[in-house]
C-alpha cells in the first residue's frame, strides 16, 4: 500500500463519525508519520471529496469541516468548543418559505450555534442524533 492509499484509509478512520478540520487531522496523522504536512492532508483530504467519500462543508466555525457522507442533516455547534452535533432535519417545513420565482433548491445547509452550560466541556459526551 502507498503513502497515499495509507493516508486516506488513516483519514477515513480517524475522521470516522465525527466533524473535523484539516489542522486537527494533520495533528493527529503527525503521531503516525512525523514528516506529513498540512499541504498533503488537504490534498487527500480535496480527493477523497472528489471520490465522494468524505464532504467538507464551510461555514460552521472558522474552518473547513470534513465528515464522511451521510443523508441530508443539520449541525448543532457548540460555541464554546467548537464541537459539533448532527441532528435530524427531515421535519423541517420549508412551505413557508417564498424562494424566488423558478427557483429549484438543490441543498440545504442548516445550523444552530449556542452552548450547552457554561464552559467549553459542558457539551462533552452529548451524543449527536
Ligand atoms: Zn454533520
Amino acid at each position: 500500500m502507498t503513502n497515499k492509499h495509507r493516508y486516506k484509509q488513516e483519514i477515513l478512520i480517524m475522521i470516522g463519525n465525527d466533524h473535523t478540520t484539516a489542522q486537527l487531522l494533520h495533528q493527529k496523522l503527525r503521531r503516525i508519520y512525523p514528516s506529513i504536512g498540512l499541504w498533503t492532508v488537504y490534498r487527500n483530504l480535496t480527493e477523497l471529496v472528489d471520490e465522494w467519500k468524505l464532504m467538507k462543508t464551510n461555514g460552521l466555525t472558522e474552518h473547513t469541516i470534513y465528515e464522511r457522507i451521510k443523508p441530508s442533516h443539520g449541525h448543532v455547534i457548540c460555541k464554546l468548543s467548537n464541537r459539533i452535533f448532527d441532528i435530524n432535519i427531515d421535519m423541517i417545513d420549508l412551505s413557508w418559505i417564498e424562494f424566488p420565482q423558478g427557483f429549484t433548491l438543490e441543498d440545504l445547509h442548516i445550523s444552530f450555534k449556542g452552548n450547552f452550560g457554561d464552559g467549553p466541556d459542558s457539551c462533552k459526551g452529548k451524543v449527536s442524533t
